[in-house]
């Protein structure tokens, strides 16, 4: 079976850029190759205890529509967050693609979202108080509005030809004399072989190992990168609302006063319930809210993050952080741990009793724990400190009530090496979170489009 173009990972990078494939030339023969369910047939299977059950392919972060799909559907039009796409194709040409994403999706959808526009107010009470309120426009779809948004997308690429295979692995990906490439798959039992001219490999943060097979195979120089490790926090709405109401999202950085790190607050759920993700069988924390009111919960959340930078002899971020994580699934017996601010400050555990009388209740079923025992005292410590530092904004943030699930971890390891069309060799093209450039929705789709212009030769 022969393709033009072969893309291993049905995410946002994958489906984006399928469609400006298409959009630059209708006869293109492009094939899709994902690992998960389709769109439709994704679920996660947690009962009403909301408790993960470690399924062997993980609804929530595989499938058409890739770990978006259940997400809170926020996208961020700029380039201040989510990815360093801005530094690598420059600002203008970088937004040119993310707003490109924007007119894709608006075209899928008859009610599009208003944007949440950028606050100087906002931005000023935060530098009077060491923190950094990273603020640009943000569409927020929520969870339903993206879901039907992305199946509109999936369906017009079924109805424009293009050949979209679900529950197949990508194993394997050998060049021939002709420049041309085999895709290996496995489906059940059964493997297959895909002939293509490219490929563009789009398959996110749960594709790590595969993206780290095929670097080693075309000897590709992997760049080492960073990891953050941090918890997710839940308290009141109310106590966020003067932000969420005006901008949306609050993404604020803070240096923290014991180790000068960087720490950030991050993917902020207004009306939100906290999630578990399942990555490879370690479980960590995440947030999603809806964008219908009926939905809401009396709760937001946020994640804080601890950034963390390996120098020198010890160069695996990802193994570290994963190692954390797997430590809180063990004392937490195999699930997310979560621990009242309070009881953290008083150095002692979380229990049914105490966690039963909180007034922040629980949006998520969490093993009652302590935090101390197995988060590192430098993150804890950043966490701690972070916490305090946007109470002084958010008064109440800081309050013994609110819950801090664990743990959360981003990890971004892989960074290949690429040309400026984002080639790791010649004929293949890495994009997305995989490629470790991109943290979002926005510019993993903006990295698709970006490609499918340079397969086509468009400017
Ligand atoms: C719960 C949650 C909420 C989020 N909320 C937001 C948000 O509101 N806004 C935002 O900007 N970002 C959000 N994110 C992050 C966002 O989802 C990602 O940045 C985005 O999905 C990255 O897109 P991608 O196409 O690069 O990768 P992915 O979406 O991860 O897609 C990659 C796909 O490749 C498939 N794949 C992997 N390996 C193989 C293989 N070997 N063979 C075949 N298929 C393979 C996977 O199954 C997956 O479907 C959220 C993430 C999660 C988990």
């Amino acid at each position: 079976m022969k393709y033009d173009v072969a893309i291993i990972g049905g995410g946002i990078g994958g489906l984006m850029a399928a469609y400006h494939l298409k959009q630059n030339s209708p006869d293109t023969k492009i094939i899709i190759i994902e690992k998960g369910f389709d769109l439709t047939k994704r679920h996660c299977p947690a009962g009403s205890d909301k408790k993960c059950i470690h399924c062997k392919i993980c609804s929530i972060t595989s499938g058409y529509a890739g770990a978006g799909a259940f997400s809170d559907g926020k996208f961020n039009l700029g380039t201040a967050y989510g990815g360093t796409i801005g530094e690598d194709l420059g600002e203008d040409v970088a937004m040119k693609y993310i707003n490109e994403v924007d007119n894709i999706l608006h075209s899928f959808s008859d009610d599009y979202p208003e944007l949440y526009k950028s606050n100087e107010a906002l931005k000023l009470k935060c530098l009077q108080n060491n923190l950094r309120l990273l603020d640009m426009n943000v569409r927020h779809l929520g969870t339903d509005k993206n879901f039907r948004t992305m199946q509109l997308l999936i369906e017009s690429l079924e109805n424009s030809g293009v050949e979209m295979l679900s529950l197949t692995d990508c194993t394997d990906v050998s060049r021939n004399a002709d420049g041309s490439y085999d895709v290996s798959t496995v489906s059940g039992n059964t493997k297959a072989e895909y002939n293509a001219g490219k490929v563009i490999v789009a398959t996110g943060r749960s594709g790590a190992e595969f993206v780290k097979r095929l670097c080693e195979k075309f000897d590709i120089t992997i760049n080492a990168n960073s990891v953050d490790i941090g918890v997710r926090v839940e308290m009141k709405d109310i106590i966020w609302r003067e932000f969420s109401s005006q901008i949306y999202e609050p993404k604020i950085l803070y240096r923290t006063k014991t180790f000068e790190d960087r720490t950030r607050m991050f993917c902020f759920n207004q009306g939100g319930l906290v999630s578990a993700e399942n990555n490879h069988g370690v479980i960590t924390a995440n947030g999603h809210s809806y964008a219908e009111p009926e939905k809401k919960t009396e709760n937001c959340n946020f994640a804080i993050l601890s950034s963390i930078h390996f120098r020198g002899d010890f160069n695996k971020p990802t193994e570290y952080a994963e190692n954390i994580a797997k430590n809180t699934n063990f004392a937490a017996e195999g699930n997310i741990m979560v621990q009242r601010f309070g009881d953290l400050i008083r150095g002692r555990r979380t229990n049914e009793h105490r966690l039963a009388s909180n007034t922040v209740i629980p949006t998520m079923k969490a093993f009652p724990g302590d935090l101390s025992i197995v988060l590192p005292y430098r993150a804890l410590t950043n966490i701690i400190e972070t916490i305090y530092a946007l109470d002084k904004v958010a008064p109440g943030t800081a309050n013994d009530d609110t819950l801090l699930y664990g743990c959360e971890n981003k990890y971004y390891s892989i960074r290949p090496e690429h040309n400026e069309n984002f080639e790791i060799t010649d004929g293949m093209y890495l994009i997305g979170d995989g490629s470790g450039l991109t943290r979002g929705l926005s510019q993993s789709g903006a990295m698709g489009i970006y490609v499918a212009d340079k397969i086509g030769g468009v400017n």
